[in-house]
């Protein structure tokens, strides 16, 4: 028996990187899983790797910023799967690296449409489906950089800050609902997304100021979010988990 067995999840951006990494760790502890992305190509290949491991798995496109693609990746998991019971919004972007005051309107505008407001909205669209089934478990993924933000990813942090208030928004609503909603913040893990951190000629200078002198591989971040979906964290709501090799985490 797994610890999720008979649940259905969400997970979005889990054609790569962290979003596979935990979907493939969902469906593992028994989860139904619906993977997205915005690229089909990039969900055919996830959906046929983790099915061929024997998961239960589909997925579809679904790029976070855009309502008609949440809403037709809601109504097709609820057709394929008979419900909702877990989310994890995972999706972000960071379309500038530089010092803050030369970032764009057009910049700003969409890291907060995509990491921001899409998270907002699809927790929004979601809850009506996991609140059909009882209860469930939302998380979200932010980041160690909402902490302490990078000097060169200024708006990318502060949006993975506004993440961290979100949380907390939420908490009292959804706990009426039986929702639980936590989130993680992970360090520097491998994965394509931060690439300008770990493939550098400063990667290694800035690996010795992590105290477990290591970056982290996606599935770093899998257990602990198949944890706070699961019923080991039935009394957990709110919270930050921080993924950071021992980073600094406070304001
Ligand atoms: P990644 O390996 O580059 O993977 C990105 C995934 O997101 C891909 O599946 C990509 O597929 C999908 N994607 C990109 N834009 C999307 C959108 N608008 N809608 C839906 N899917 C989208 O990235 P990652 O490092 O795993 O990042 C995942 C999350 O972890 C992000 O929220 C990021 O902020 C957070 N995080 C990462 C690190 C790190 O060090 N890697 C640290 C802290 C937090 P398509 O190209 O097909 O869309």
């Amino acid at each position: 028996m797994g610890k999720l067995d008979g649940k259905v999840a969400i997970v979005t951006a889990s054609t790569d990187g962290i979003g596979y990494a935990i979907a493939e760790r969902l469906a593992e502890d028994g989860a139904k899983v619906m993977i997205s992305s915005r690229k089909q190509q990039n969900v055919d290949r996830a959906v046929s790797n983790l099915q061929k491991k024997g998961y239960t798995v589909s997925g579809m496109v679904c790029h976070v910023a855009k309502k008609d693609h949440r809403t037709k990746m809601i109504e097709q998991t609820v057709k394929e799967f008979g419900g909702i019971d877990m989310l994890v919004s995972n999706a972000a972007v960071n379309p500038i690296f530089g010092p803050i005051l030369d970032a764009t309107e057009e910049a700003w505008n969409k890291i907060f449409e995509v990491n921001v407001a899409a998270t907002f909205f699809l927790i929004k669209e979601a809850v009506p489906y996991i609140e059909e089934r009882g209860g469930g478990s939302i998380v979200i993924v932010s980041s160690i950089g909402g902490f302490a933000p990078s000097e060169l990813m200024g708006p990318y942090s502060i949006s993975k800050t506004a993440l961290f208030g979100m949380t907390k928004a939420l908490v009292p609503q959804l706990a009426t609902k039986n929702i639980r909603v936590n989130c993680i913040a992970p360090g520097v893990i491998m994965t394509k997304f931060s690439e300008a951190l770990w493939k550098n000629e400063y990667s290694k200078e800035f690996k010795e100021r992590i105290p477990m002198k290591r970056f982290a591989e996606p599935n770093e971040c899998a257990g602990i979010t198949s944890f706070l979906l699961s019923s080991d964290a039935s009394y957990m709501t709110g919270e930050t988990i921080v993924i950071a090799g021992g980073l600094p985490s406070r304001m």
